[in-house]
């Protein structure tokens, strides 16, 4: 199907975007790399009037390194942050989920802040930029606001980001030294996760110091595994002790049942891929 017909705007400055979004209200579309908003717009699922193309505003792209942050551009592709050192020795935890992400081409089109603004709950960026404590900088009429990741992600394709505001970057507190592993679960190659799990860890003579774990396609939401992060601290990195810390990973989960597994075959995988991302993560 070829989608319904609809007006384009190419701003090239935020504020310009920000202007054509107000002036256009509900009836406007952000597009960005739209690996998922073109899809739908074929299918006939959203039918906006106005489609407000980001992709010439270079102030929305781009890695920089503010100290203790690393801060991401909303527009900053996944090969960009592939292809970034900052984020590799900073951040290595999105650098994991990011290469498990479709295939070059969709990578190489689709960016950071569309993925985290879909909100699929089995995106693969979501769960590590909460594990990250990720800040979310949404930008609107009234100015600026920082959102915290555990309040980013609202419900199933839905955020905190509102009619007529943007996603512009995202801050992402360093992670520098830490061992980071994504376990994805698919049946096939390219494939959406059925459930995967991203961990990062810092390990202090043998023993875990610090753990954040967040879990893909677990509920509606990407999650946190808090009781598995705090079961790990002070644990040393062996198999054994990480096997018993990690049983807790589906606790205060919800996932789906469908055609690729039931909700309890997705709570015995959380707990098997948690226990493999934080031993890879400890490169134990
Ligand atoms: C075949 C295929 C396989 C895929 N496999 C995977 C996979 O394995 N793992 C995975 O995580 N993803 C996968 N994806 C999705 C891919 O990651 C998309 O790139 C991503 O979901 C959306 O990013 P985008 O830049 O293309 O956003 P778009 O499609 O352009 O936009 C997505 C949504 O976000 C909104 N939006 C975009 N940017 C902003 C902004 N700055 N502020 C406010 N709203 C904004 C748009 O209005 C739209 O609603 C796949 C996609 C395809 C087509």
């Amino acid at each position: 199907m070829i989608p319904v017909q609809f007006d384009y705007a190419a701003p090239t400055t935020l504020q310009e975007a920000l202007g054509v979004l107000a002036e256009a209200g509900e009836d406007a579309k952000v597009i960005a790399g739209g690996q998922s908003l073109l899809p739908i717009l074929r299918m006939r699922l959203n039918a906006p009037e106005k489609v407000v193309d980001l992709g010439r505003i270079e102030e929305l792209r781009g890695i920089t390194d503010e100290g203790s942050h690393l801060v991401i551009g909303a527009m900053t592709t996944y090969a960009d942050v592939l292809a970034s050192s900052a984020v590799r020795d900073h951040a290595a935890l999105l650098v994991e989920a990011v290469k498990t992400v479709a295939d070059p081409q969709i990578r190489h089109r689709g960016t950071v802040g569309g993925a985290l603004v879909h909100a699929d709950p089995a995106g693969d960026v979501g769960a590590p930029a909460l594990a990250l404590g990720a800040e979310f900088v949404i930008t609107g009429p009234g100015g600026e606001r920082t959102v915290p990741a555990d309040e980013f992600f609202r419900d199933l394709f839905e955020t905190a980001v509102g009619e007529g505001e943007l996603l512009t970057r995202i801050r992402v507190p360093k992670h520098t030294g830490w061992g980071a592993h994504y376990e994805k679960f698919v049946r096939v190659a390219h494939q959406w996760s059925i459930v995967a799990v991203g961990a990062t860890v810092r390990v202090d003579g043998g023993s875990i110091a610090e753990a954040r774990v967040g879990l893909t396609n677990m509920g509606s939401t990407p999650l946190r595994a808090t009781a598995v992060e705090q079961a790990l601290v002070g644990r040393p990195a062996t198999e054994e002790a990480v096997r018993e810390a990690c049983a807790a990973a589906a606790e205060g989960t919800d996932p789906p049942s469908d055609l690729n597994g039931s909700a309890d075959y997705r709570r015995h995988l959380a707990t098997v891929l948690t226990r493999r991302a934080v031993l890879a993560a400890a490169g134990a």
